[in-house]
């Protein structure tokens, strides 16, 4: 049995002293202390700070570079289809989108409860623009999470299946990277008649997801009545639901599709006159 090789650091001997700091912040990935020593080191001069006061400020920095290096990776992989905040969302144009209610899943409360989210509405309403605003501030808050459209889970099942042709666990890859996620949103599930091993996954996905009390936002056009075929079975799509719903807040959005806004505004410009 071989043993882990431990990484093994020597102090740089060439060089000036800020040379060797700069060359043992990099091996330490110490990138925030690096990138503030000089300033820092400066300020404290000038303002006749105490040797603490330097330390706490460069670990200040370097926990400020490393928490906006986390939210940048995280938000790579996210894979949001664009970053669109809650605050750039008009609610007077959405009446039926209560501000109020946004605010309240804006605090992240539902993700640290294990809850659900379901926006229900036609096309444009806004609901892909309110579940990233959501996943955004989830990032923030320090949760994981990641978008996918329906139709690109179901390719993505069957180029599994189709890889992995014999293999009973085809579908551990997308469980590694749906099932973890304290949020993951699930986008335009609006998809019936998927074959055998993509309701099977998808049902075991929302399981899992359950079982953890880990959070997904659904976003859909359809009814929940039409959700159905997506699991397979009558009894299987009533237990994926049953679990879904549960601990789900429901945000139905009834009003004109924000693509057509101007279209809109110039209607009613011309009814006026
Ligand atoms: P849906 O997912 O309901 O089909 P989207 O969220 O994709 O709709 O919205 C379509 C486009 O319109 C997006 O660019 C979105 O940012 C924008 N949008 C929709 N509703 C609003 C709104 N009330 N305020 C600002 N932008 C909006
Ligand atoms: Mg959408």
């Amino acid at each position: 049995m071989g043993r882990n090789k431990t990484q093994y650091f020597t102090t740089p001997v060439a060089g000036t002293q800020e040379e060797k700091i700069a060359s043992m912040c990099a091996m330490l990935e110490l990138t925030g202390f690096a990138a503030s020593f000089k300033n820092t080191a400066s300020r404290v001069n000038l303002t006749q700070g105490t040797i603490h006061d330097f330390i706490e400020d460069l670990l200040e920095k370097e926990m400020l570079y490393r928490e906006e290096s986390r939210i940048v990776r995280w938000m790579q992989q996210a894979r949001f289809p664009f970053q669109k905040t809650i605050d750039e969302f008009d609610f007077s144009y959405q009446p039926s989108v209560d501000k109020r209610v946004i605010n309240e899943l804006i605090s992240c409360r539902f993700v640290e409860k294990g809850e659900n989210i379901i926006f229900l509405g036609p096309p444009g309403v806004g609901k892909t623009h309110l579940s990233v605003g959501l996943g955004l501030e989830a990032i923030q808050h320090g949760y994981d999470t990641k978008f996918v459209k329906l139709d690109e889970f179901v390719e993505r099942v069957e180029r599994e299946r189709m890889e992995h042709e014999s293999d009973p666990t085809f579908a551990s890859k997308i469980f590694k990277l749906y099932a973890r996620p304290r949020l993951l949103i699930f986008d335009d599930i609006d998809f019936y008649d998927t074959g055998k091993d993509v309701s099977t996954v998808l049902f075991k996905l929302i399981c899992q997801r359950y079982e953890k009390n880990l959070s997904t936002i659904f976003t859909s056009n359809k009814l929940f009545s039409d959700w159905g075929g997506l699991f397979g079975s009558k009894e299987r799509a009533g237990a994926a639901l049953d679990r879904i719903i549960e601990n789900a807040a429901v945000i139905s959005i009834t009003g004109d599709s924000y693509r057509v806004r101007d279209k809109v505004k110039r209607l009613k410009l011309t009814v006026a006159q």
